[in-house]
C-alpha cells in the first residue's frame, strides 16, 4: 500500500510557522506603536508558537515507511521532484485528500 505523509499535519506546521513571522515583523513592531511596550510579549508568543511548530514537524514530518525524520523542505520539494527518505529509500509523498 502507498503510504503518504498528511496535508494536513504539514499545513498546520507552515500556517504556525507563518503566523509567528508575522507576529514578529509585522505585529509586534506594530504592537509597541499602538499600545505601548508590549512586543517583547508578542515576541515571547511567537517564539511559543515556533516551537510548537518545531515539535509538530518533529512529529509528523515522518517517513510512514520506515518512521524516521524527514525534512520539511524535502516534503516541499516533493511536489515537484521525487524525493526519497534518506533512511529507507521509500518515495516521500503527501496526501492531498488528508
Ligand atoms: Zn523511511
Amino acid at each position: 500500500m502507498n503510504k503518504k505523509i498528511s496535508k494536513k499535519a504539514i499545513n498546520k506546521i507552515l500556517f504556525l510557522i507563518i503566523l509567528s513571522i508575522v507576529l514578529i515583523f509585522v505585529v509586534g513592531p506594530m504592537a509597541d506603536y499602538f499600545w505601548g511596550p508590549v512586543s517583547k510579549y508578542i515576541y515571547i508568543l511567537s517564539l511559543a508558537i515556533l516551537i510548537w511548530a518545531a515539535v509538530l514537524a518533529q512529529r509528523k514530518a515522518r517517513c510512514p515507511y520506515c518512521g524516521g525524520p524527514v525534512k520539511l523542505d524535502d516534503i516541499f520539494q516533493s511536489k515537484k521532484k521525487a524525493r526519497y527518505c534518506q533512511n529507507c529509500g521509500k518515495p516521500i509523498e503527501i496526501d492531498e485528500k488528508n
